[in-house]
């Protein structure tokens, strides 16, 4: 199957557990959704079968309130079935509105408080080392999480480890809880930094399927012994134009009427 109908399965999944609650998390699931299918249908050796395989790439989601994104890609993995999407943020479900790894299988780590996820992979990828497993681990984490210090002593402390197994995956939708990212401590213009704490580091089009592709690539195979970054610029609710427009996407309630909409445009959509 192609990464391009991945991604759009991946968007449909998230689009139908939205439908569930009315309202959430969805404009992030979708600005994500092309970062999770080249992570899980590219990049990333796992097993369906058996989300705790030891030598599976680990994929840790710093930004728990993304959950409903990874929730789409894990379905479309095959690690949760999809008819788990009714439940999606009701009482016993295993798929709760924000991420918890003691719910969920292939929900790594239970992200939020925000600035946290970082420094769980560094230690995380540091102890890979240590018992010589080669997995990699992917860290997504958003530009909100740039304005918080402890990710910054992450930073750091995976240069001085030398982490070449561990690849950072920032989503610059330049939208935080507050407002714009870029009003806030994200200016953008971010790679620099990251170069300068020693890290491989490179910026993409975090929507183009192609583009990824070609920087997960490079972060994989890069021959210097630092840890990798992948800034990707990517756009809220990507991929529904009535949603795209919106003022503010951070937490979207969705009409009855205009989930209809938005799974009709997405099918007009679907990739052969
Ligand atoms: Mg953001």
């Amino acid at each position: 199957m192609s990464l391009m109908r991945r991604a759009w399965a991946i968007r449909r999944h998230a689009l139908l557990m939205g439908e569930v609650q009315g309202q959430g998390y969805i404009g992030q699931a979708l600005g994500v959704a092309d970062i999770l299918a080249v992570s899980y249908f590219h990049a990333m050796n796992f097993r369906a079968d058996n989300s705790e395989w030891e030598q599976r790439d680990r994929f840790y989601l710093s930004i728990g309130h993304y959950a409903i994104g990874l929730y789409a890609a894990l379905i479309e993995a095959g690690i949760l079935p999809e008819d788990e999407i009714a439940t999606y943020g009701m009482d016993d479900s295993r798929m709760p509105m924000s991420g918890m790894a003691a719910y969920t299988p292939g929900m790594e780590i239970t992200g939020g408080s925000l600035g946290h996820g970082l420094g769980i992979a560094v230690g995380a990828a540091l102890g890979l080392k240590r018992k010589k497993n080669t997995a990699i681990i992917y860290n997504l984490l958003s530009d909100g999480e740039l304005g918080e210090g402890s990710t910054w002593e992450a930073v750091m402390s995976a240069t001085q480890w030398q982490l070449d197994n561990l690849i950072a995956i920032v989503d610059f939708n330049n939208q935080q809880a507050d407002g714009p990212s870029r009003s806030a401590l994200a200016q953008g213009n971010e790679l620099p930094k990251w170069e300068a704490f020693g890290w491989f580091a490179q910026e993409v089009d975090g929507n183009d399927l192609d583009a990824l592709m070609v920087a997960f690539d490079a972060a994989r195979h890069h021959p210097e012994p630092c840890p990798r970054v992948i800034i990707c610029n990517t756009k809220m609710c990507c991929g529904i134009s009535f949603l795209e427009a919106r003022e503010k996407t951070h937490f979207i309630r969705v009409e009855p009427d205009e989930w209809a909409k938005a799974l009709l445009e997405h099918e007009e959509k679907k990739p052969l």
